[in-house]
């Protein structure tokens, strides 16, 4: 079993920011309105994700670390032939395998908290009462201490924590309703706010995404019943480009496509703008109109009707840089 979880561990854990976002997006499954993350050493020494959602039950505690035994490969050496393995449902497990974990929680009907702890080789686990208010705290220690090849192929620390930045400025901008904290050995780094108004929006944009974006960004909003397109876009100026700033997510999920890129060229070309362009983009469409790859590790989709797709995207983008050439206009002439 405890082979089986690393092997897993490969696929899930490729990294710190593998592990925050596995964590984090737990945290987001269990409801939470806020969720904290604190790191030591880019997540090499340590990583805390901390959140107020719905708890795990004390009986559940052990489950939820040591879940999925299985003995299907002998040996190491069968790793790479199993590259095609799903792996949903085992990121706690896969963790822990690779770090020294624990997890402490308390859920609304429990008077008091309680704490599982479980350790590389050894995948007994313990559990223990604890102090923590309702929510989940995971915390993972030392990660790859027991697979020192893996633990070799760490970058410097802050390239580690710079991964784990964007993988949480990803996360937030897709979840704005949410409060994240992230701070790096004991530092606050960054704090996004839960926004409701249009003023608070912004500013959470510009926390994520840098304030000369979201102050250069024009908002769009467009759709059908099938496809719905929303976000933000931000022309260059010539001088500096926005190009750093280009997220595209699909029914909630980060993608990486090449359709949404092209058809903003195409905006760009038909008024005549500067490709520097950056954008926040949300596009949502049935579920059964989308293949998303199934590879953790990848962000892929395939569309069915792709070429609908494209030109309703290029629409909307085309309606948004036309409004942000003709609010240029002015300080042209002036
Ligand atoms: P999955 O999320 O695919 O179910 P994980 O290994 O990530 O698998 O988590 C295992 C289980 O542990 C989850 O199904 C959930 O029941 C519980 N769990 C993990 N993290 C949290 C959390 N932050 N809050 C509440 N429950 C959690
Ligand atoms: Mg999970």
């Amino acid at each position: 079993a405890q082979l089986a979880n690393q092997i897993a561990a490969g696929e899930v854990v490729e990294r710190p920011a593998s592990v925050v976002k596995e964590l984090v997006e737990n945290c987001l499954d269990a409801g939470a309105s806020r969720v904290d993350v604190e790191i030591e050493r880019g997540g090499s020494k340590r990583i805390l994700v901390r959140d107020n959602g719905l708890g795990i039950a004390r009986e559940e505690l052990a489950l939820a670390l040591s879940r999925h035994a299985t003995s299907k490969v002998a040996s190491l050496e069968d790793l790479e032939s199993i590259l095609s393995f799903g792996f949903r449902g085992e990121a706690l497990a896969s963790i822990s395998s690779v770090s020294r974990l624990t997890l402490t929680s308390k859920t609304q009907e429990q008077p008091e908290a309680w704490q599982a702890y479980a350790e590389g080789q050894e995948m007994a686990v313990k559990v223990q009462p604890a102090a923590h208010p309702v929510g989940t705290t995971v915390l993972a220690e030392d990660l790859f201490f027991n697979t020192p090849a893996r633990r070799r192929f760490l970058r410097a620390d802050k390239t580690e924590f710079n991964h784990i930045d964007e993988q949480l400025r990803r996360i937030a901008l897709a979840k704005p309703a949410i409060h994240f904290t992230l701070s790096h050995n004991g530092k606050l780094v960054r704090q996004y706010r839960a926004a409701r108004t249009d003023k608070q929006h912004q500013q959470r944009l510009g926390a994520i995404c840098s304030h000369r974006f979201a102050e250069a960004a024009v908002t769009l909003s467009t759709g059908n019943e099938q496809l719905q397109l929303h976000g933000c876009l931000a022309i260059g100026d010539g001088h500096q480009g926005f190009s750093e700033v280009q997220y595209f997510y699909v029914n909630g999920r980060v993608v990486r496509d090449r359709l949404v890129n092209h058809a903003l060229r195409q905006a760009l070309e038909m008024h005549g703008q500067s490709s520097d362009a950056g954008y926040v983009l949300h596009l949502d469409l049935p579920p059964q109109e989308v293949d998303v790859n199934v590879h953790p590790a990848k962000h892929e989709v395939r569309f069915h009707q792709a070429r609908y797709v494209h030109d309703f995207i290029l629409q909307g983008l085309s309606d948004a840089v036309s409004q942000l050439a003709g609010s240029e206009m002015p300080d042209i002439d002036v």
